[in-house]
């Protein structure tokens, strides 16, 4: 718990290397501040639970993916399976069209869903057009958010390229 003479009205809630840090106007009574930490950590969890539940395992993350192709592809991809894996450290996601089975990167969990979502909806439209040619990236942009999205992946791995990689190593194929 943080007291901060700036803060007004606003608490916030976050986790820091393991720990709950909760910010809360130093003007809060001892009875506020009690209420307020109970209610952020509570909030915290709750979030926190729903992100599990909704990324979920290997079962959650094949739903998804046959959610996506529906949803923005016409249902045309059918994966055979859809993995997390945690030793793709370069690719945010990959697919074998042969065996029509897709993985993704598990370092992508701790990003918004809308990010993994297009790394899904990137290796289905690979199950189409295994190129990223002009009609593979008019499938990709199906999905409303797609630019975002890479918008979002490129920020990260400019803030992660450091020493031999380049960014441009660590991509979506
Ligand atoms: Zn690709």
């Amino acid at each position: 718990m943080r007291r901060s003479s700036r803060r007004r009205r606003t608490v916030t809630a976050y986790r820091e290397s393991g720990r709950t840090v909760v910010l809360i106007p130093a003007a809060f009574s001892p009875a506020e501040e009690r209420r307020w930490v109970a209610q952020m950590v509570a909030k915290l969890q709750t979030r926190e639970e729903r992100r599990r539940r909704s990324l979920g395992g290997d079962d959650e993350l094949m739903a998804r993916a046959r959610a996506l192709s529906a949803a923005h592809l016409d249902g045309a991809p059918q994966p055979a399976s859809v993995r997390w894996v945690d030793n793709q450290n370069r690719r945010w996601g990959s697919c074998t069209p042969a065996d029509r089975t897709i993985r993704l990167s598990s370092r992508l969990r701790a990003m918004p869903e809308y990010v993994v979502d297009y790394v899904l909806v990137h290796e289905l439209a690979h199950l189409v057009e295994p190129s990223h040619d002009a009609r593979f990236w008019s499938l990709v942009a199906r999905y409303p958010r797609a630019e975002r999205a890479r918008g979002f992946l490129e920020g990260v791995e400019l803030g992660s390229a450091h020493g031999t990689s380049s960014a441009g190593d660590d991509d979506v194929d």
